[in-house]
């Protein structure tokens, strides 16, 4: 109950509500024109080369794609906002991952930096709301990569994302970047909404980014690299469990008596 009052203490206006939706819709919408902008130069070109018609296939396919993240995130934040039971499902952990890294590399390739998956195997899966956990990764991502853009020397610029299976029951999921760091007076700050230091920023990201783990009874956190350089956000989320085909044959009653 308490923490439940607590996750809707973070987002109590209908004010906070329409700045989340801005905010959350402002990444596919900002891959979109991006899409769009480089078809239409590729369009200008005349080429009509095989590679070119090729290109222009995934941009537009990249397109829809992003349109129906964009319809996604408006299901989902409505169904967040009204606390109705969150879709979950129980999926394997890569798909989570594969699902954003287009997104990730493009954003990454801007600043220059590069993207590494660091998965265990076997992979594990986990119970979530896909939607909004993707969002939660697309948070991460981008504020790792922002936090490389100005003091990170290019050959530094590597983003990480680490899956592991942290316990029997939680998967753990990390990304870790080589930017400054976070201060200590940014970081007693850091999950309060509307905190922001960047002049375009909202500041809802990392607290949104708490509310979703915490709705699915996992933990997220951060912490600075020991080496001084870099962040590494961490989160858990509950393991999925696999259906296995029932056995045909009932199993042999357990001839052992268990010692008390
Ligand atoms: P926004 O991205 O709109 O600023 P967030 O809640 O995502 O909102 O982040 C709040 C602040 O936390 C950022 O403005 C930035 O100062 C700091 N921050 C977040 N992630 C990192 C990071 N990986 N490295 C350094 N600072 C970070």
């Amino acid at each position: 109950q308490q923490e439940r009052l607590q996750a809707t203490a973070r987002l109590a206006t209908v004010g906070e509500m329409a700045s989340l939706l801005s905010h959350e819709l402002n990444q596919p919408l900002a891959a979109i024109a991006s899409y769009a902008a480089g078809s239409a130069n590729l369009l200008d070109s005349g080429a009509t080369d095989a590679d070119t018609l090729q290109m222009l296939r995934q941009a537009t396919q990249r397109i829809a794609e992003q349109a129906e993240r964009a319809g996604r995130v408006i299901k989902s934040v409505h169904g967040f906002v009204r606390r109705r039971e969150q879709q979950r499902e129980v999926l394997r952990v890569d798909l989570l991952l594969e699902a954003v890294l287009p997104l990730v590399r493009l954003q990454a390739r801007k600043s220059g930096a590069r993207v590494e998956v660091d998965l265990p195997t076997p992979l594990p899966r986990v119970l979530c709301d896909r939607t909004m956990v993707e969002q939660v990764l697309l948070n991460l991502t981008r504020n790792g990569i922002q936090a490389m853009e100005t003091a990170t020397p290019l050959a530094d610029r590597v983003l990480q994302l680490r899956v592991r299976q942290a316990h029997e029951r939680w998967v753990a999921v990390s990304v870790t970047d080589h930017g400054p760091g976070i201060a200590p007076d940014v970081a007693r700050r850091l999950f309060t909404p509307f905190f922001t230091t960047r002049s375009e920023g909202m500041g809802l990201g990392l607290s949104l980014c708490r509310t979703v783990i915490e709705q699915h009874g996992g933990v997220l956190d951060f912490q600075n690299l020991e080496t001084g350089t870099g962040t590494e956000f961490r989160f858990t989320l509950p393991a999925g469990v696999a259906e296995r085909p029932r056995p045909e044959i009932e199993p042999e009653a357990n001839t052992e008596t268990p010692t008390p």
